[in-house]
């Protein structure tokens, strides 16, 4: 099953302003009144079970325009909302948004019990006990299982300030909530880290899918990390699948899950639940 979506990249604003600090500014005062304004939204891009091609779930992604600049990628607002400490707040509405729907969609059927959604949280988020009170207020007030929610931590939330996280993700854990290891393989953390923290899943982050069919050196460490998730009884899902022959590789190398654009952008919440309405009634032909 090869359902490609035809959706438009969405460019984002960028200028030469863009390192000026009035730019900065303005993002940031902007910012703070963005969930007042409404100006956050949700989008979803498909994870993909490789072996059979069907949705296993997806990722929520925050997006944001701001009135005068623009749809802003979140790389660029992300950091402006930890330094500002706006991450708890938006984190949370991220969390709480992203359980309401899922559970939404799945009363609806339109979801099915064995796709998951998965959370993106930032290591800002553990620096008190904010992420796991609105972690246990979105399950709560959702009435979603904790069984079908993951949230994606990275590297760094494994380096700062370890025992605190490690209390906290063991909290998670014991709510029932699966922990992804995002971006695997960017960050500086000591493989030790993989035993010691309840990681789930790992995703390879997509920097490493670039040149697989290019360089064989790329191609030898997704294999090995595959490898070695798998013999530590994690899951493993590649980003950055863009081509069919991408795909193919990781098939042979038994990945378990991908997402990318090969298979679909993320979308907004009503285009996603139309491919995966479409989907589902192209196979029941
Ligand atoms: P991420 O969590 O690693 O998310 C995957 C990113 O890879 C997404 O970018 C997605 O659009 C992009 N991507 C997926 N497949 C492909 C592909 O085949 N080719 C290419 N070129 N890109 C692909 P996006 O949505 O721009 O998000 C960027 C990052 O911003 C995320 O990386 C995540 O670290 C952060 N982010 C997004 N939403 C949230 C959020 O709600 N909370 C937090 N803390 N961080 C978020
Ligand atoms: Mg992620
Ligand atoms: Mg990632
Ligand atoms: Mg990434």
């Amino acid at each position: 099953l090869q359902a490609k979506q035809s959706n438009t990249p969405i460019s984002y604003y960028r200028a030469k302003e863009n390192t000026s600090s009035t730019y900065r500014l303005e993002l940031e005062s902007s910012l703070f009144k963005a969930l007042d304004n409404e100006d956050f939204e949700l989008y979803y891009q498909p994870q993909v079970c490789v072996r059979n091609g069907h949705i296993s779930g997806a990722e929520a992604l925050l997006r944001w325009s701001d009135a005068k600049h623009g749809a802003i990628s979140p790389m660029e607002f992300i950091p402006i909302l930890e330094d500002t400490g706006l991450i708890d707040r938006v984190g949370s509405w991220v969390i709480e948004k992203a359980c309401a729907f899922w559970k939404f969609w799945q009363d609806e059927g339109l979801i099915q019990p064995e796709q998951k959604l998965s959370v993106n949280v930032s290591p800002y988020q553990f620096r008190n006990t904010g992420l796991l009170v609105s972690v246990k207020s979105a399950l709560e007030e959702s009435g979603l299982s904790p069984n079908d929610l993951i949230l994606e931590i990275t590297e760094s939330t494994l380096l700062a300030d370890d025992e605190n996280n490690l209390a906290i993700l063991n909290s998670l854990k014991s709510l029932g909530v699966t922990i992804a290891l995002d971006d695997f393989g960017t960050g500086f953390s000591s493989l030790s880290y993989l035993t010691r923290f309840p990681i789930d899943y790992l995703k390879v982050d997509r920097s490493f899918l670039m040149n697989i069919m290019d360089s064989t050196n790329d191609a030898h460490l997704v294999t090995a990390i595959i490898n070695m998730a798998q013999s530590l009884e994690m899951k493993v899902i590649a980003e950055g699948v863009d081509s069919i022959e991408k795909l193919n590789f990781l098939k042979l190398k038994g990945c378990d899950n991908y997402q990318g654009f090969y298979f679909s952008r993320p979308v907004s919440g009503n285009e996603f639940i139309r491919l995966i309405n479409h989907i589902s009634h192209m196979e029941a032909c």
